[in-house]
């Protein structure tokens, strides 16, 4: 009621500030006039333009829920590759500009959290990873996913033997005699192996891990939950097949991790995604685990954003 009051108090302070001096003070301010239809039309036309947006809130929602309601969601916790950014040591422009700037230039390794209703899987555990979860609030996680062996990707992960809970990890079968465990999170964690495109499930979300080419045995996951898809390429080399081909195809959304702009021995680079993307016609890529032999934060998104490539941040959320 108070809002349409003072749509009311507007109408009338409009129409006068608009009347014709000599003629409109002497009128009425609630009498009709042919002078008054272009208002009558603009209010019309905003009354059509808020129903309408909310019409299409309205829709939204419902294919949401008739999506099955829970979709997913993808919390990137760091973003840089082996060494982060700024590396420690290091005096490049890259390292200098993201310890003067902060903000999206800073990276630390990468991990991502992927949420679907109350499940929370965290993929892979770099060194910082407690100081991640602390800044991202997590306080519960459903199991943990490894790619591969490499210190970037695990070296957290002895970190969960002060977790608060027993803690499922899994890994490929290739990779788990790789990990070294001290004898504390060997009492609390359940680990467990699995092969490539077997698939896990953890209530509605379901996981698929399958193999990628890398220096040392590496899997990238397939997430899907209440209708909605991810695909996670992890440490890739840009040698792919039609397999990766049909993963990536029709997903919402493809995770690709590229230390830098240009080639780079054993890892996709950004123009290898950008070529990907019109190859295979991706919906939306997503580049993450960049070093700081990449271009910054900023040239990067002015150099991808217009091809349909999201760049991560740390802290960046996407929900699907
Ligand atoms: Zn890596
Ligand atoms: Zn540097
Ligand atoms: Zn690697």
């Amino acid at each position: 009621m108070k809002m349409s009051g003072k749509l009311h108090g507007k109408w009338r302070s409009e129409s006068r500030a608009k009347s014709k001096p000599g003629h409109g003070s002497e009128k009425p301010a609630y009498s009709f006039t042919p002078g008054r239809i272009p208002y009558i039309v603009r209010h019309i036309f905003e009354f059509l333009k808020i129903a309408s947006k909310k019409y299409v809130e309205f829709v939204e929602e419902l294919i949401y829920h008739l999506k099955g309601g829970i979709g997913l969601k993808i919390r990137f916790l760091g973003t840089g590759a082996a060494e982060g950014i700024p590396s420690f040591g290091c005096t490049c422009p890259r390292c200098t500009l993201a310890r003067e700037k902060k903000g999206p230039n800073v990276r630390g390794r990468s991990s991502l959290l992927i949420e679907a209703e109350d499940q929370r899987i965290l993929v892979d555990t770099p060194p910082e990873i407690s100081l991640q979860m602390n800044q991202a609030d997590i306080f519960d996680l459903t199991a943990i996913l490894l790619s591969h062996e490499h210190f970037d990707h695990i070296g957290g992960l002895t970190e969960f033997e002060y977790w608060n809970q027993v803690l499922p990890i899994f890994t490929g079968y290739d990779v788990l005699p790789k990990l070294r465990l001290t004898p504390r999170l060997k009492s609390r964690a359940l680990l467990s192996d699995f092969h490539s495109h077997s698939r896990l499930h953890f209530g509605g979300l379901t996981v698929m891990p399958f193999k990628v080419i890398h220096h040392v045995p590496c899997y990238g996951f397939e997430f899907e939950a209440g209708g909605a898809r991810i695909v996670h390429f992890a440490d890739s080399d840009s040698a792919l097949s039609n397999l990766h081909r049909h993963l990536a195809q029709e997903a919402d959304a493809v995770i690709f991790h590229t230390p830098t702009f240009d080639a780079k021995r054993h890892h996709l680079c950004v123009q290898d995604v950008l070529a990907l993307v019109q190859d295979w016609s991706l919906k939306h890529a997503v580049i993450t685990h960049i070093n700081h032999n990449n271009i910054n934060h900023e040239e990067l998104m002015a150099r991808v954003s217009s091809m349909g490539v999201t760049v991560a941040y740390d802290s960046l959320i996407l929900e699907i």
